[in-house]
């Protein structure tokens, strides 16, 4: 019985998967080079639809090319697809293992094919080893967090691909099976046709992951500062402006926090620009250690900050500015470096946010005049 022509659906599948491997290579083209692993997927996918190919022109070309080549190629396409991931996520593939692998495979292969013929062990051979191969890839996507959809589908496609190979297994093991994947059983085309399109799944979801991850680095540009991930001014100024309409709806009162680090022309001009950087980062990466997580640290250029506390009254505010203030200056941190501090308070129905950070930045300079290393209230 033949549910569909097996053959086609695989050219199908296979050529929408070269396809794939063009949009993956003009990506790679068009992001950042910051995003890695573009140029091996797309690699990989190209391997994987020349594989396919070849499986397909299986009885039309010699066995050679479409059962000892396209194992090589299939293989090669799913290693360098892992390799691909490792680098999108960071790590460094590390080759020597699966080189071994891979001669290992192709050699007892070949052996099966052309000296000791035994399809079964070939059957065996490229679905155990490629349920490996996937299965390590589903396995190293899904444990990458947060999950996202992107990650969930190329794990699921992948793990998919990994248990069918698993079944094909088992019913080789169970049944008399052969292993040319065009057979007419309806196991085996079901087998044929899921694995076909778990490859298509799976450069979508390659596609989306990359896609993701351009969309969290722009989002991180426009949100967060280079050097101390700080808030940017805009983004900091947009949660100010709707935590205000909130205090406004609420009727509660959130405070405002300028600082400003003391003579830090002469920290630059004694230590150095490098080391001034250096005290920058370490100032926002102590403040953010101890605010709670609706606050929000801005900068709003060289070393000026702003600080939003939601809910919070004059008093409490004032508490955490002399926290920050003592915390930097009883710091181990060289070079040593103090703050002035001005905090305000939303005031009732009119008040904006220009306004507030006026107040804010009038108590800074009054803290300033009066001696720095201080905290004034408005
Ligand atoms: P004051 O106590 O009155 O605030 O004096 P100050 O020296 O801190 O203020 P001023 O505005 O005169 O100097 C700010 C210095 O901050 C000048 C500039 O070189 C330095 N600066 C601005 N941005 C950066 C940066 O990204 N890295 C470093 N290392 N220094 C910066
Ligand atoms: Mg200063
Ligand atoms: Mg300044």
């Amino acid at each position: 019985m033949s549910l569909f022509d097996t053959r086609t659906v695989f050219l199908l599948c296979g050529a929408m998967g070269g396809l794939m491997a063009l949009v993956l290579y003009s990506l790679k083209r068009n992001y950042p080079p910051s995003i890695k692993g573009l140029g091996e997927w797309s690699g990989a996918l190209l391997t994987l639809f020349l594989s396919g190919v070849l499986i397909a022109g299986r009885g039309h070309v010699p066995d050679l090319l479409s059962i000892s080549l396209a194992n090589l190629l299939f293989f090669l396409g799913l290693y360098w697809a892992y390799v691909g991931t490792q680098r999108f996520f960071g790590l460094t593939p590390r080759h020597g293992r699966w080189a071994a692998v891979l001669v290992l495979i192709t050699l007892a292969h070949l052996w099966f094919t052309f000296g000791a013929l035994s399809q079964f062990a070939r059957l065996l051979i490229v679905n155990v080893m490629g349920a490996v191969f996937t299965g390590t890839h589903a396995w190293l996507v899904y444990r990458q967090k947060p999950l996202s959809l992107s990650r969930g589908l190329t794990a699921g496609s992948l793990a998919a691909a990994a248990l069918l190979q698993v079944i094909r297994v088992i019913l080789a093991l169970t049944q008399s099976m052969t292993d040319n994947i065009m057979a007419s059983s309806v196991t085996h085309q079901i087998y044929a046709v899921g694995f076909a399109f778990s490859v298509l799944l799976l450069s979508i979801g390659l596609i989306l992951m990359a896609s993701d991850m351009l969309r969290s680095e722009l989002e991180q540009l426009a949100t967060r500062d280079s050097l101390t991930d700080a808030l940017t001014r805009r983004h900091w100024n947009m949660l100010c402006e709707s935590e205000l309409q909130r205090c406004k709806r609420s009727g509660r009162s959130m405070a405002v926090l300028a600082l400003d680090l003391d003579h830090f022309k002469a920290v630059n001009d004694t230590f150095g620009h490098q080391a001034g950087d250096k005290v920058l980062i370490a100032f926002v990466a102590n403040v953010n250690a101890f605010l709670r997580q609706n606050d929000h640290l801005g900068r709003f250029g060289g070393e000026e900050f702003s600080l939003l506390l939601p809910e919070t009254s004059l008093e409490q505010a004032k508490l955490v500015a002399e926290r920050i203030r003592m915390d930097l200056a009883q710091s181990k941190l060289s070079p040593s470096c103090t703050v002035s501090i001005g905090v305000t308070t939303s005031q009732g129905g009119d008040d904006t946010l220009d306004s507030i950070l006026a107040r804010a930045d009038a108590a800074m300079y009054r803290a300033k005049a009066t001696g720095r290393n201080r905290v004034e209230t408005s």
